[in-house]
């Protein structure tokens, strides 16, 4: 059975330039960057091509590029060192119910250790308030961390928005880009943003390579201490092959970026309007246009998420409900929780994300089983059944 994977949000494919840039660096061109002879030059010009790729995507400065193992590290880093380094100024750290648990759970770390979090509510498609920003500023408050796109509905936040009263107000913004990096347009200096976290995986590149973006001034403290590498900030040996596969990614995404939003946009919208039609009692989660191209989230009442999965697994069809973090544990999704959707809808909650290898027929196909698959579930559901009936 031919499979049709559907969970890009959760990781992609590495592309096949992206892999044959990465093959010599493994055996052939394996020097340690830090070294002086051949090997390492070459190592260090490879990481300096790296830099300079993701530095060009981000509209950022090379110099503000830090390469970390990937989007939890990244959180990680920018969150807590803001907070060591800052902690004379204040111990009030902003940032939103919808998160990814690499800040969420930052956060709760952080808040053992005296600082106090304020966690912003979201609107029914999952937007943060601008006004809510403001309103939750004190003179304690040192850092504001707000998601670009959030990895479950696909919302897009008014980041730029958030980063202009971070900046008036004299206070650090960090946004967590992990979903947006790739697949939406994305500049530094347009978010007005301090620190950007981003992840290769989500963009076919490797697995457990990422960067952290620190505007150049921002004074954080260093995350791993060792040796001098990455300016002293971000010790250990590089792994450059990885590095290497991360600059292709981001350089290849940038260059393609209108036409796989625009390809995606298509399947996306195709996708939600025949699952809209073609079953009841159904809902979009997540905003109408504010959301990623490639985001497909969806509630069916009276029927499990999981076994709705289950069901489009036998069928090859690879998809995800809630976060792949999560799956697994069978509490319901935070980001629709705060969203105000009630348990029953939170469960049956399912994530489609399509990425630039998926086909038309492949979305025409999703579209011909989902209905049935949900019609034989729901047989089994008396609840179902009254609601047909009107009772
Ligand atoms: N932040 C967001 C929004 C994510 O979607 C993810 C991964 O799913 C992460 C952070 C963690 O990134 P990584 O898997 O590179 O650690």
């Amino acid at each position: 059975m031919e499979k049709i994977y559907l969970d890009n949000a959760a990781t992609t494919p590495v592309k096949k330039e992206v892999l044959d840039e990465m093959m010599p660096y493994f055996s052939e061109k394996f020097g340690n960057a830090s070294t002086l002879y051949s090997y390492g030059r070459e190592s260090k010009k490879a990481l300096d091509i790296a830099r300079d790729r993701v530095a060009k995507a981000l509209g950022a400065d090379p110099a503000e590029i830090y390469f970390t193992s990937g989007g939890t590290e990244s959180d990680n880093w920018a969150i807590k060192a803001a907070a060591y380094a800052l902690r004379e100024k204040g111990n009030h750290i902003i940032t939103t119910s919808i998160e990814h648990h690499a800040v969420l759970h930052t956060c709760e770390y952080l808040k053992k250790q005296g600082f106090k979090i304020t966690y912003l509510p979201v609107d029914e498609y999952g937007l943060v308030d601008v006004e809510e920003v403001k309103k939750a500023i004190t003179d304690q408050t040192i850092l504001i961390s707000v998601m670009y796109a959030n990895n479950e509905v696909g919302t897009i936040e008014p980041v730029a928005e958030i980063g202009e009263i971070a900046k008036e107000r004299g206070i650090l913004f960090h946004t967590d880009a992990v979903q947006a990096v790739g697949h939406i347009p994305v500049d530094v200096k347009k978010l007005n943003c301090d620190m950007l976290s981003l992840s290769a995986h989500k963009f076919y590149g490797p697995k457990g390579i990422g960067a952290l973006y620190i505007r150049k001034g921002v004074k954080i403290h260093p995350y791993m201490h060792g040796g001098g590498q990455e300016k002293g900030r971000r010790a250990g040996t590089e792994n450059i092959p990885a590095i290497v596969g991360l600059g292709k990614a981001i350089e290849l995404a940038t260059q393609n970026l209108n036409q796989s939003m625009e390809k995606l946009t298509f399947l996306r919208n195709k996708l939600i309007n025949g699952l809209l039609n073609k079953i009841d009692h159904v809902k979009l989660n997540g905003h109408p246009e504010k959301r990623l191209p490639g985001n497909v989230n969806i509630s069916v009442e009276y029927v499990e998420g999981e076994s709705m999965l289950l069901s489009l697994d036998m069928k090859g069809i690879c998809a995800s409900s809630g976060s792949a973090c999560t799956s697994g544990s069978l509490d319901p999704s935070h980001v629709l929780l705060a969203m105000g959707l009630p348990h029953e809808l939170a469960h049956g909650s399912l994530r489609f994300s399509i990425g630039e290898q998926n086909t038309e027929e492949e979305i025409d196909y999703v579209i011909q089983v989902l209905p049935d698959i949900v019609a034989r579930l729901r047989e089994m559901s008396p609840l179902y059944e009254k609601a047909r009936e009107g009772k």
